[in-house]
Parts: C-alpha cells; sequence; structure tokens
C-alpha cells in the first residue's frame, strides 16, 4: 500500500529537528505534532487526538495472538491489523506495536523450530 505524498509530513521520521516547528491549522500556534496525510500540520490535541504512545496491554495482545500461531505469517498477519488502524493517526504507537509484532515473530520461530527440533532428535 502506498500513501500519496504528503507536503506537510516532517523532514524526518525520527523526530523533527529543533526549532523546525509547524503552525496549527486549528489554533495557529506552532508546535504542531499531527500530520494528516493531504491536510495543513495540527496538534494532537487540536485534531481531538490522544497522545501518540502505545499502552502496556496491546503488547500482550501482540504477542499472545503471534506467538501460539508460530512461526508462520497468519499471526504476524493478524496482529498487525492494529498496525494498518492507527498509521494514518497514531504514527509512532503503530510503528511501537509492529516492531513487537516482529520480536514476537522472531521468538516465537526460535521456539517453535526449538521444540520441534528437540521432537526431531527424540525419536
Ligand atoms: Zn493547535
Amino acid at each position: 500500500m502506498v500513501q500519496p505524498p504528503n507536503p506537510y509530513a516532517p523532514p524526518t521520521a525520527y523526530g523533527m529537528a529543533p526549532g523546525t516547528t509547524y503552525p496549527c491549522a486549528r489554533c495557529g500556534q506552532y508546535g504542531a505534532d499531527y500530520f494528516p496525510a493531504g491536510q495543513p500540520p495540527m496538534h494532537r490535541a487540536c485534531a481531538a487526538l490522544g497522545p501518540d504512545t502505545l499502552a502496556w496491554p496491546w503488547l500482550l495482545l501482540a504477542y499472545s495472538v503471534v506467538v501460539p500461531l508460530g512461526c508462520t505469517f497468519v499471526g504476524a498477519v493478524l496482529a498487525s491489523i492494529p498496525y494498518y488502524v492507527w498509521r494514518g493517526k497514531y504514527p509512532q504507537r503503530a510503528r511501537t506495536y509492529n516492531r513487537h509484532v516482529w520480536i514476537g515473530f522472531a521468538l516465537s520461530c526460535v521456539l517453535w523450530g526449538g521444540l520441534y527440533a528437540i521432537g526431531t532428535f527424540r525419536r
């Protein structure tokens, strides 16, 4: 899925250089921290959005979906659904969450691979 280029996107993916802030489309104050695709930047508060952070129960969900499904992409794809839901309005949350999905995927490969190896050697 390719997103249309956002002319108001921040210059770097990980935080902006100090002093380079954008004015908010709602209140006019500088320091806008929300960059909706195709729209001028806003404060997250002005856009009625919560903080762009990930609550820890989501991590439990990610791992409990990915790990039992083992080293298959089914678990990774299922667990990635919230990532696609959040990507537009909560980019930081989506990124953090997605990182944990792949950590869980790697863990499950090690875990299930190890179980398989033990089973193979015992025969
Ligand atoms: Zn504002």
